[in-house]
């Protein structure tokens, strides 16, 4: 076995590095005599100079210190707080290179980890198609969710100081204060400012996750692109939140779009965001926005899609890989507030949606009524506890649709699949890797991955979505 006395460099040791790969967090991948050092900010193609910052066994991390040779993909970076901020990763990447090498990323974890031929022009195989990209990918997302602190000047005195809020610095839990980012919604970031200087002036200090004191952890804003309503909601650490009706009163007068102020309540002590209790500060409990013609209401602690533009194109794809004739019964797994069961429903016979927190299934029921859907039915429960009670009731499914979170299906819900025997199964994913496990299961238990569609949610990010067509064989 290797110990660190074997690896061919050490702390502070300079060497030159020929970036040959690029990681999910955006670092560049050198070799330097066969060891693998992580180099953030460097490109494919690149060759740096570089000081070793930290080895481990089977790898190290370094920082660049001159850049000897730069790749053609190399953009400047626009934000002025890219360096600082965790937030995205590609942005001195040209877009269009960010576009392929999503696409590589899902070549590389479907053949690395899936076990899976992908077709090349010609060949054989899954069909990896070009990653679909926005024609203008900057303020694209719904919404914001910013963590609060204390301006540091002010803790040392201790005096009542003012709220900054903004990004984690990369790989820490340090705030960067941030005015401005430039794949937000204009209208979030100018609620997040105003939440920040109206709660200086209030004397509403921030919650501090060393010692647990503090009021207000992180404020959420969400606005409908379709519709332009805003929720705005303050995650506090406790229900007291002093001189609130001057804080709504103000959020009310400078934003007239704000629709709904919501609190949500979290006194634990976790990275968590949302605590289980929600409550109306004024307004409604939910916004609005509408995709492809469908409406939505939406609530604070409701999962949906940040980029609505680029989820239009999504359940587009996953309508059309469905294969829908007007007469099948569908399952959709992990169904949110119900926006991919509802494009199903328009086309399919019968829709049945499953989804874990209640209020996205009340908001799903909602949203069905809203719209004169009446042949979608939704279920609170886990998809893997759920769908095997509708299997032995007797609900026979032709497609079964599942968008799983980061950590992709669970292998009973798998099973299910397996043994339910749909003629389709559609998987919406947001993480290549446990994508790919999961197709390597559903293929041993006989269904063939035809096609997989990846799609830029994430624009400047490491992540990228996909939607997989599988029939069975
Ligand atoms: N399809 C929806 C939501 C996808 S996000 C959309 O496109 O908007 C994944 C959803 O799965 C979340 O709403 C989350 O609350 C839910 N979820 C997580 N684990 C689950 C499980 N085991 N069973 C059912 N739903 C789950």
């Amino acid at each position: 076995m290797r110990t660190t006395t074997d690896v061919p460099v050490r702390k502070n040791d300079e060497v030159t590095l020929d970036i040959i790969g690029l990681t999910q967090d955006g670092e560049g991948v050198g070799r330097a005599d066969g060891f693998t050092l992580f180099v953030q900010g460097a490109l494919p193609g690149e060759r740096i100079k570089a000081k070793v910052l930290k080895v481990k066994k089977q790898y190290g991390y370094a920082k660049m210190l001159e850049l000897l040779q730069a790749s053609p993909d190399r953009v400047e970076a626009p934000c002025p707080i890219y360096r600082q901020c965790g937030g995205c990763q590609l942005q001195h990447m040209d877009y269009a290179a960010q576009l392929a090498w999503k696409r590589q990323h899902v070549i590389d974890s479907l053949t690395r980890i899936g076990k899976l031929r992908v077709a090349d022009v010609a060949g054989e195989g899954v069909v990896v198609h070009p990653t679909i990209g926005m024609a203008e990918p900057w303020r694209y997302r719904n919404k914001a969710q910013v963590p609060i602190g204390m301006a540091l000047a002010d803790m040392a005195d201790g005096a009542a100081g003012s709220l900054i809020g903004g990004f984690y610095a990369r790989g820490s839990h340090r705030i960067i204060d941030m005015d401005a980012c430039f794949i937000q919604h204009e209208r979030n970031d100018e609620a997040v400012r105003l939440v920040k200087a109206l709660g200086t002036r209030l004397g509403i200090r921030a919650y501090d996750e060393t010692t647990g004191r503090g009021l207000l952890r992180h404020v959420v804003v969400r606005t409908g692109f379709a519709t332009g309503e805003t929720m705005v909601c303050l995650v506090t650490n406790g229900t007291r939140i002093p001189r609130v009706d001057e804080l709504v009163e103000g959020i009310r007068r400078a934003l007239p779009d704000v629709r709904s102020i919501v609190q949500n309540v979290n006194t634990r002590n976790t990275n968590v965001i949302f605590g289980d209790e929600t409550r109306v500060l004024w307004g409604s409990d939910v916004i609005h926005d509408e995709l492809d013609g469908i409406r939505f209401a939406i609530s604070a602690r409701s999962f949906y899609q940040v980029n609505p533009a680029q989820t239009v194109a999504l359940y587009r794809k996953a309508v059309e890989y469905a294969g829908l004739t007007g007469r099948e019964t569908v399952i959709d797994a992990y169904c949110g507030i119900g926006t991919i069961s509802l494009f199903l429903a328009r086309r399919a016979g019968k829709v049945y949606g499953v989804e874990s927190v209640p209020e996205a299934v009340e908001d799903a029921r909602r949203n069905a009524a809203l719209n004169g859907i009446a042949n979608a039915s939704f279920e609170v429960g886990l998809a893997e506890e759920v769908i095997p009670r509708w299997r032995e009731a007797g609900v026979a499914a032709d497609v079964i649709v599942v968008d799983p979170p980061r950590k992709g299906c669970d292998a009973q819900l798998l099973d299910t699949i397996v043994r339910m025997r749909p003629k389709r199964v559609v998987y919406v994913s947001c993480n290549p890797a446990t994508l790919a496990r999961d197709l390597a299961v559903l293929e041993a238990g006989g269904f063939r991955t035809v096609e997989v569609q990846p799609v830029d949610m994430f624009p400047h990010t490491g992540h990228v979505e996909c939607v997989v067509l599988l029939v069975r064989k």
